[in-house]
């Protein structure tokens, strides 16, 4: 099933930009002017995520985010801001509008693209299990812990996201800048080097010989696995 997008953008030259790049991607568009029924219309389509320009004709982009965060079939669709100033984005960060991230106008189809789906990705992940067990590891995603057969494992936050990405997707190679994609995601300082380092920490509590990793293993001139050990 195609993921579904809705672009609330007047402007017609960028709206059919959007959904020319994002239909390229597979997914499924449908663009709406932002006009005074959008709230409505949007409830109807009940999209899987929401691109959504702050300066609209009839309605402010702003408001009719607060009021998608309080519509029940919307309430936990990402909201990705599309604003013509950086002084916007203070108000995005700044006020509890809940809003998933933005981007500055002029902007990259590709970096829309990139952002579209690392929030897709996120909230495929947020509706896998609460429990994952692999090998002697179980990771409880509501509680935020891991254990190793009875011995449970302080992690920071990022080695446990790190651990979580892993433990969700064993047996697959993945490159240090998919895993800076995917666990880090939009945070602008971090190097593939970042990933090394926190590999290296993971490795020294899960791992009995940290030097000679069993479980997160070291894929040469790529990247990482975490062995299927099922
Ligand atoms: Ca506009």
């Amino acid at each position: 099933m195609p993921k579904r997008i809705a672009i609330v953008e007047d402007e017609a030259e960028l709206a059919s930009l959007i959904d020319y790049n994002l239909t390229r991607h597979g997914y499924q568009t449908q663009i709406l002017r932002g006009d005074k029924g959008t709230l409505e219309e949007l409830e109807r389509a009940k999209p899987d995520l929401i691109v959504l320009d702050v300066m609209l004709p009839d309605v402010d982009g702003f408001q009719l985010c607060r009021e998608i965060r309080q519509s029940q079939a919307m309430a936990r669709t990402p909201v990705i801001f599309l604003t013509a100033r950086g002084d916007e984005v203070d108000r995005v960060l700044g006020l509890e509008i809940g809003g998933d991230d933005y981007i500055t106008k002029p902007f990259s189809p590709r970096e829309l693209v990139a952002r579209v789906k690392a929030h897709l990705r996120r909230e495929q992940m947020d509706a896998e299990p609460a429990v994952t067990g692999i090998g002697p590891f179980r990771l409880d995603r509501t509680g935020r812990r891991v254990y190793v057969g009875e011995r449970e494992l302080t992690l920071t936050s990022t080695e446990f996201n790190l651990l979580e990405f892993f433990l969700s997707h064993p047996g697959r190679a993945y490159s240090r800048d998919q895993l800076l994609d995917a666990v880090w995601g939009q945070s602008h300082y971090v190097t593939p080097r970042t990933v090394d380092v926190h590999v290296r920490r993971l490795r020294e509590q899960i791992e009995g010989q940290p030097e000679s990793p069993r479980y997160l293993t070291t894929v040469r001139g790529f990247g990482y696995r975490f062995e299927d050990t099922d």
